[in-house]
């Protein structure tokens, strides 16, 4: 058998913190990549975008010990390489910048196995930039320096105070958490004025980020306990914060966000959230599934072309009842000369993205006004097809056999509670560190209470409920909770803007 061909390693900067600051280039590689080795500053987040069937290795810390030697790293991606794979090496900011990629270089050199790297968004600058703070500014700093805070011991070069301390511009340390008294006395000792504006930035470009500022006399006063991940910048620069502060400032900074709906449609109402500083956590409590019956749904299929119009009152509704002609081996063209009817602008796009146009949309995205917009031209004596899930509220198609029309009601997915709520945001739950509990619908209320037990519901009390509309928080209030908001626009934009104005 001939050797597999030799593959690759490509050196990745994964950037600081936020997920986003990953380049297009470095999150091309890493849904490529067959073997992806990870540090421990990487926004493991990240990993998502691998293939399903990618070996994903950690070769960060464990309990402040790196479970892979440097020596072993460097054998591991090689060895990986050699058997054909295409490796990704995940760092933290950039690979060249105090983070051992050109030592990898090297070894892969040796090796004679292929490499690339992807420079990433260092954490001086990335950091810096959600920490407010302009690292350049005209008449202030005309220069920076990238400083190791950590290069006193062991075979490094020693740190240059006295040229460091009597430069002009804006001095950035990294991995200096444990030592900014040393850092502070030192450049104080060798002239730097006490005055100097520092701000020390301890996991910054996340919704834990934590900063404080201070002159370098008066620092060590307030910023004790820091722990790592954190870096320290220090020049006039650090008052510009006062005013170039955007992310800290954030309605939604730091809050703790657990998002109950489906884990397929939460992705981008936690995008949404991550956008404006929160922490969202995934913690669905409905997943859905095929009825348990297709029944009605087949019957009702085999005979379309006898409906005036069709009615889908979710985004499921419509991916369900394709999916089921799909299964049929039939497609869209089955719709031909059905009215089409969607509630809410997220299920009207769902039916658009087919392809199709959507004849009606009501105003409000509550079954109530599609009613009334129905209503206005006559349904009596027409027969509507209502594919939904196996259990909803039957008010739309009552109204609607009241007004005279025949309405066909056909499952077309049920909603089941999945076996335990995340463990994680349950957690959090617990210690009274979850700021926000989201539901998107009534079911996702009686299905969270089911989860966490009747029990547990007084630990909500520092839990601010927050609810996409009317319906479904008059769920959560006959349940017991205490619904703290409720949006005035019945979508997750809606709710997230409600959200802004609660915590503003
Ligand atoms: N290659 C990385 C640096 C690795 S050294 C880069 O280019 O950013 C690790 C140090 O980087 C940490 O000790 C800290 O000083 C800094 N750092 C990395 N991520 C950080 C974050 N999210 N917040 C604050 N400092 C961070």
């Amino acid at each position: 058998m001939a050797p597999p061909e030799t593959g690759k390693v490509v050196l990745v900067g994964a950037g600081p913190g936020d997920e986003g600051l990953i380049t297009v280039l470095g999150k091309t590689w890493l849904q490529r990549a067959d073997v992806v080795v990870y540090d421990h500053l990487v926004n493991a987040a990240l990993n998502r975008f691998a293939k399903p069937d990618a070996e994903i290795i950690y070769a960060g810390k464990k309990a402040g010990h790196s479970t892979l030697s440097q020596e072993e790293i460097n054998s591991l991606i090689i060895d990986k390489a050699r058997a054909g794979k295409t490796v990704v090496r995940l760092k933290g900011g950039d690979p060249f910048i105090f983070g051992r990629g050109g030592e990898e270089a090297e070894a892969l050199k040796q090796a004679g196995i292929p490499f690339a790297v992807v420079p990433g968004v260092t954490s001086p600058v990335g950091v810096s930039a959600y920490a407010g703070v302009p690292l350049t500014h005209r008449g202030l700093a005309t220069n920076v320096s990238i400083i190791t805070g950590s290069s006193e011991k062991g075979d490094d070069l020693p740190i240059e105070w006295e040229k460091i301390a009597t430069r002009s511009g804006t001095l950035v340390f990294l991995m200096g958490a444990r030592k900014l008294p040393r850092i502070v006395e030192n450049l104080v000792r060798h002239g730097k004025p006490a005055s100097t504006p520092i701000a020390v930035v301890q996991w910054g470009a996340t919704p834990r980020q934590k900063t404080w500022t201070g002159t370098l006399e008066t620092i060590l006063d307030s910023a004790q306990e820091i722990q790592p991940p954190a870096l320290t910048i220090i020049g006039e620069v650090v008052n510009l914060k006062q005013t170039v502060d955007w992310y800290e400032t954030q309605p939604l900074f730091g809050k703790t966000v657990a998002v109950t709906r489906a884990g397929e449609q939460s992705e981008s109402f936690m995008e949404m959230l991550r956008e404006r500083g929160a922490e969202p956590l995934s913690a669905p409590v409905i997943e859905t599934h095929p009825p348990k019956d297709y029944g009605p749904l087949d019957t009702a299929i085999a005979k379309l072309e006898s409906y005036e119009g069709i009615i889908f009152t979710s985004v499921n509704g419509v991916r369900w009842f394709m999916r089921r002609l799909h299964e049929k081996e039939l497609d869209v063209r089955e719709l031909k000369g059905l009215q089409i009817s969607a509630i809410g602008p997220k299920t009207e796009r769902a039916v658009r993205d087919l392809g199709v146009r959507v004849d009606l949309v009501p105003e409000k995205f509550v079954a109530e006004s599609l009613l009334e917009s129905l209503g206005k031209e006559s349904v009596k004596g027409k027969r509507y097809l209502l594919p939904r899930a196996a259990v909803a509220r039957e008010l739309l198609p009552e109204e609607m056999r009241q007004l005279g029309a025949e309405v066909d009601v056909a499952p077309a997915y049920q909603t089941l509670a999945p076996d335990e709520f995340n463990p994680d945001a349950l957690d959090r739950l617990e210690q009274g560190a979850l700021d926000v509990v989201t539901f998107t619908s009534s079911s996702t209320v009686i299905n969270f209470v089911d989860l966490i037990g009747a029990d547990r519901k007084a630990l909500l009390e520092k839990t601010v409920v927050a609810c996409i509309g009317p319906v479904t928080a008059q769920t959560a209030r006959d349940l017991g909770l205490n619904v703290a908001v409720v949006a005035e626009v019945y979508t997750v934009d809606g709710l997230t803007a409600a959200l802004e104005d609660y915590f503003r």
